[in-house]
């Protein structure tokens, strides 16, 4: 078929294998031409096929030359429409990381299911013996819990509601956005969704089957930004899940599991661009990071990660033991420059005042498009299979 984007909000529901592939191996690319760790630590991402998550997977293979397991909830291509970008992501990861001779397999399923962990165990018994790494880089909308009752993650405020300036996506002018508060049971439900409770129990079953080596670390994701983003961010009901997850990683640390939260900057992202207020803040910090020259996207921020942090015997962290990949986004000087472009931006200055060229170009790229080098007239097999779970059905 021939694929084009198809934009709605903050989602594209078509994407595009060839320019897929693209991305990741860009991203290869780069984590090539950077010194190497090369430890070798058996990793599993739990998230592993978009954003975040499916950088972690590169820098462990190719800056650590580790074999790698992934987790990801993807959908595969249909008569009629081409696979999630996450799943072509997956497909393109897998078949690099075969010709550069590293182990990659992947489980495509819920990871909050007792049955992918199951499966997940299994191969970790067969193929890698244990693991020494957890990545833990879920952004899911709901979750079912084991008693079959379905939790709903929601962006909401906690208290009263909050109004803010906001991107209409559609039209790319400024718009203002009322987010309502949330009812305890929504806040609660958020924290089953995006709190750690799910990280803990991938760390309890792996541990329980002997399935972690002596030198495990594990790490999982999370935000803060500035005090705009507040109400609906770090304070919000995603904020109550991220404090949930901060409380996860000192329980497991204290229980011998070396565990940390690392706070990662703003990126666009699937999960990002749904949120109130941030897209437009990205576009303001994008333009104001790249003036800068300190611009950094998901694969920059990952790899400082493993460069710096990850198996260091006392990385450096905040007061409350977070590793703070925000650092140079949160800079005072960075901050200033960004309030000042928030607070004075006009549907006359937006294009001045906010990279909204640069914000759209990375979101068409996350799903495959806008890559220079793609023949997007080209009729292209939509149907790309995944090798390893080809391998697992024989
Ligand atoms: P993303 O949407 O790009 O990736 C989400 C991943 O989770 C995908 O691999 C998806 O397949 C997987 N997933 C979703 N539901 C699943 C399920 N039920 N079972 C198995 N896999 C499932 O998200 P992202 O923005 O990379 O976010 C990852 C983490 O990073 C989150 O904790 C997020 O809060 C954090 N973070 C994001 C940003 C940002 O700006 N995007 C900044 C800092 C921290």
């Amino acid at each position: 078929m021939i694929i084009k984007p198809k934009v709605k909000d903050f989602i594209c529901t078509t994407a595009h294998p060839t320019g897929c592939a693209e991305s990741v191996r860009r991203q290869i690319e780069y984590i090539k031409s950077q010194p190497k760790t090369n430890n070798g630590m058996r990793t599993l991402v739990i998230g592993s096929s978009t954003g975040y998550g499916l950088a972690s997977r590169i820098c462990a293979a190719w800056t650590d030359n580790a074999p790698t397991i992934g987790v990801c909830f993807e959908r595969p291509a249909s008569a009629k429409r081409p696979a999630t970008a996450g799943w072509y992501n997956t497909a393109a990861f897998e078949k690099f990381a075969a010709e550069d001779g590293l182990y990659a397999k992947t489980i495509v399923g819920d990871a909050y299911s007792a049955q992918v962990k199951e499966e997940v165990m299994s191969l970790i018994r067969k193929d890698l013996g244990q693991i020494d790494l957890l990545v833990y880089s879920l952004a899911a909308p709901r979750r079912t819990m084991p008693d079959g009752t379905v939790c709903n993650s929601v962006l909401k405020t906690v208290g009263e509601p909050y109004t803010t300036q906001s991107l209409d996506l559609e039209k790319n002018v400024l718009t203002e956005k009322t987010i309502a508060p949330a009812t305890q049971e929504e806040v609660d439900a958020t924290v089953h969704v995006m709190g750690g409770e799910d990280w803990a129990d991938w760390i309890h079953a792996l541990k329980k089957e002997n399935l972690l080596s002596d030198k495990i670390q594990t790490v999982a994701y999370s935000y803060i930004g500035p005090q705009i983003t507040f109400p609906i961010y770090a304070e919000g009901t995603i904020g109550q899940a991220k404090k949930h997850l901060y409380r996860t990683a000192d329980l497991l640390t204290e229980e011998g599991i070396p565990a940390y939260v690392s706070v990662n900057k703003a990126v666009v992202t699937q999960s990002s661009s749904a949120i109130p207020a941030v897209p437009l803040y990205m576009s303001i910090l994008y333009k104001v990071m790249k003036e800068t020259g300190t611009h950094e996207t998901t694969i920059d921020q990952m790899y400082r990660l493993w460069r710096d942090y990850l198996f260091k015997s006392n990385p450096s962290t905040d007061e409350e033991r977070r590793i703070r990949l925000d650092d140079l986004e949160m800079r005072p000087d960075i901050q200033e420059k960004v309030m000042e472009l928030w607070h004075n931006i006009t549907n006359e200055n937006l294009k001045d005042s906010a990279d909204i060229a640069g914000y759209w170009n990375e979101f068409y790229q996350m799903f495959g498009f806008e890559f220079e080098n793609v023949d997007y007239s080209a009729d292209v097999d939509a149907e790309v299979q995944i090798p390893s779970l080809v391998s697992a059905e024989n």
